[in-house]
């Protein structure tokens, strides 16, 4: 029987033992990690998509933020770049592509949690980074397409390798469907036998100047793009053959592939973060503002997943959350050990954690 919300489920031996797990890699799951290094403890982090940046990676990574506190002006890739290199000296180890699907509370007072891929963890804290919800593909709707997922039907482009050669189909008008054609496109190394970009309508979400760019190849012969539905698909020896299309004048094109890469979009899902038994109040978990803990022992929500009095979706706002939610984990993960406020210009304890040698001030800085 599925175990319910709150239920005590024994552990697996082979789950990874933790001092913390945050679930999402996005600008507020990763400062965290920073956070939590600062206080000597080490953080696992999971995140559905296969990389890390959540939503400015994912919506704006091109766009200019001019609210970071001391960055006059940064991108979301820019941001996520700094975030990634400021938590290097505490090695978080990331386990991406993949779903937190289960939280479980054990007997010693830890949290079980299992993702999607099988990966289990048994920690002592949880950091709840999860933004909007799991980023999850928008999947193509045809029945028995779901068969072929993983293997010659992606929804992630993934190492350029794997298209070398193949007929490919790639289905989207976004940003990531034209930049995967122009890649798969291009006469350098791994190239497709052939690109195909097929979207509904002749009309795009991305970038004006890559989908000029995108002509320019298509009128120079080095991939072709056809407006038009998919409404089938050709299968043999459980092999995907050709997809079946509708065009705007209402005939029909049988279209061979090898590949089929759908780059739709992403919507975010909440999913079973809902059931997990914590108090939440309009899809937001319910935190107290000294420590971000949520109404379970040892489980904290930071960034946009939480909610209290003046909850404001800003970076910066996240971004201050992690460092109490840190100071309210330390107790738990070194129990007995006094936690100290430390000031990363002084303090050598720090130096040591980050690996820094500061070297004599100058007397500009004095
Ligand atoms: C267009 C746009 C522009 C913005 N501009 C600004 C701005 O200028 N300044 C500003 O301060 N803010 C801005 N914001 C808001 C800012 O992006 C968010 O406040 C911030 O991204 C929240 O960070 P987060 O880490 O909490 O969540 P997210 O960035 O949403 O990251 C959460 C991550 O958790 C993962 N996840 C969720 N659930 C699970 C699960 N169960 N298992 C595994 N992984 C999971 C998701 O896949 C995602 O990667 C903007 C937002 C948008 C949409």
């Amino acid at each position: 029987m599925a175990p319910r919300p709150g239920d005590v489920v024994p552990a697996a031996t082979s789950a990874i033992a933790a001092d913390a797990v945050v679930i999402g890699a996005g600008p507020v799951g990763l400062f965290q990690v920073f956070e939590l290094g600062l206080l000597d403890i080490r953080a696992h982090v999971i995140d559905a998509l296969p990389h890390v940046g959540g939503q400015p990676v994912e919506l704006y990574p091109d766009k200019p933020i001019y609210d970071i506190p001391g960055v006059p002006v940064c991108t979301g890739q820019g941001l996520t770049d700094a975030l990634l290199r400021q938590s290097a000296p505490f090695a978080p180890q990331f386990h991406l592509g993949q779903t937190v699907t289960e939280l479980h509370p054990q007997a010693d007072g830890r949290w079980l949690l299992a993702t999607s891929t099988g990966t289990r963890f048994l920690s002592k804290t949880v950091f709840i980074a999860a933004g909007v919800g799991a980023f999850e593909p928008r999947r193509l709707k045809l029945a028995g397409i779901e068969a072929h997922e993983g293997q010659q039907l992606r929804y992630h482009l993934g190492a350029s390798s794997a298209y070398a050669g193949q007929d490919v189909l790639i289905l989207g008008d976004t940003d990531s469907a034209i930049e995967a054609a122009l890649m798969l496109s291009d006469p350098g190394a791994h190239r497709a036998n052939s690109v195909t970009l097929i979207h509904r309508r002749d009309s795009f979400k991305a970038a004006p100047e890559r989908v000029t760019l995108m002509r320019e190849r298509c009128a120079a012969g080095a991939m072709r793009f056809i407006a038009g539905q998919i409404i089938g698909h050709d299968t043999q020896d459980s092999r995907l053959l050709a997809v079946h299309l509708t065009l705007p004048d209402g005939s029909e094109q049988v279209v061979p592939m090898d590949m089929l890469l759908v780059l739709q979009g992403l919507s975010p899902q909440l999913g079973p973060l809902a059931d997990w038994g914590m108090a939440m109040e309009r899809k937001q978990l319910v935190v107290n503002t000294e420590t971000f803990a949520t109404t379970a022992p040892g489980i904290f929500a930071v960034g946009d997943i939480n909610t209290y009095p003046g909850k404001r979706k800003l970076l910066v706002c996240g971004f201050h959350e992690c460092t109490l939610a840190a100071y309210g984990a330390a107790p738990i993960v070194h129990p007995g050990r006094p936690v100290l406020l430390q000031y990363t210009t002084s303090s050598t304890h720090l130096h040591q954690l980050l690996g820094v040698h500061p070297t004599r001030p100058t007397a500009r800085d004095n």
